[in-house]
């Protein structure tokens, strides 16, 4: 039988993660099945102990249930623990092994494919959910200068200023007082506010000389953010789905001990996705 595994996620309707790994697998060729689970919070653990039972060896975890698969895990990787959040699972003999690969692909994304030097950037971080916690570590070893972390709820930014452990290099500030913020050289949108059609209000004065922009997001949820970008005259945009393409391949590489290449999926994406084309 083939190896096994899923995405357990809620909704999981859109998600390009079976696509992507089922290429690798095609490319690489590693025999694999690789499907989609929509999973209710209430039902993600009983979900995923059918899984294993059923000989489920591996997994991808997506909202809203990252944080849950984070107590789930028996054991976790250190970018997991800094995270408190997983996106990968991985079947060992005593439960499930949880990994954080989210920072890991964000920054081969911006370094290897975008070719933008991270280091001394002064960042903003808007956010401080999931996602936020999975990159901000991964972007403070690459070498970016002070980190300034704004999110809707104060609370969860004062957490991830806490769980990061850099004082002198992190802060957190209210969203409210973003016009007072001065200027950035790095700006990350890692919110899910634009998801259902919402918007960003943000003031152009958070733009500086050499200023990039970096949305988490994909598709139609990273257009406002990416436009106001432009608009703020940024020297790139980028969105999230090189991110996507590179967390997936960090966590088939911690299943299969192999890394595929990424750069044909990763051509072929963008070219569906060129009406949002970036303007990197
Ligand atoms: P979470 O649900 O954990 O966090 C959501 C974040 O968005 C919180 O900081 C929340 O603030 C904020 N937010 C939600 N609505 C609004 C709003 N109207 N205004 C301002 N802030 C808002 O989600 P994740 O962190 O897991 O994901 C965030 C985004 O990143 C998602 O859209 C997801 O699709 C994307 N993502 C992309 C990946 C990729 O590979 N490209 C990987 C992972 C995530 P508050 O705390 O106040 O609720």
């Amino acid at each position: 039988m083939s190896k096994q595994f899923a995405l357990f996620g809620h909704p999981v309707t859109h998600t390009l993660s079976p696509r992507i790994h089922r290429a690798f697998a095609r490319d690489l060729g590693i025999d694999m099945e690789y499907r989609a689970v929509d999973t209710a919070p209430d039902d993600f653990k009983a979900a995923l102990d059918r899984f294993a039972e059923a000989g489920g060896v591996g997994g991808n975890v997506t909202l809203p249930l990252k944080e849950a698969a984070f107590g789930l895990c028996a054991d976790l990787s250190p970018a997991a623990r800094r995270a408190q959040s997983v996106n990968t699972l991985i079947r060992t003999d005593h439960g499930w092994h949880g990994e954080n690969t989210d920072g890991a692909g964000l920054v081969r994304d911006l370094t290897d494919r975008h070719r933008l030097d991270l280091r001394g950037r002064r960042t903003l971080l808007l956010g401080a959910g999931g996602a936020a916690r999975g990159v901000a570590p991964a972007l403070l070893e690459a070498g970016i200068d002070k980190m300034v972390v704004v999110n809707r709820s104060a609370e969860r930014a004062d957490r991830l200023v806490d769980l990061l452990d850099a004082p002198g290099r992190v802060a957190s500030r209210y969203w409210e007082d973003l016009e007072a913020l001065g200027d950035f050289e790095l700006v990350i949108n890692a919110t899910s506010a634009t998801r259902h059609g919402g918007a960003l209000k943000l003031p152009f004065g958070l733009a500086s000389p050499r200023f990039v922009v970096v949305d988490l997001n994909y598709g139609e949820a990273a257009a406002p953010f990416l436009s106001w970008g432009r608009a703020a005259k940024a020297e790139a945009a980028i969105d999230g789905l090189g991110m996507l393409v590179e967390q997936a391949a960090e966590a088939f590489q911690r299943w299969h001990g192999r890394r595929p290449d990424t750069d044909d999926l990763y051509a072929s994406l963008r070219a569906e996705h060129a009406r949002l084309q970036t303007a990197d």
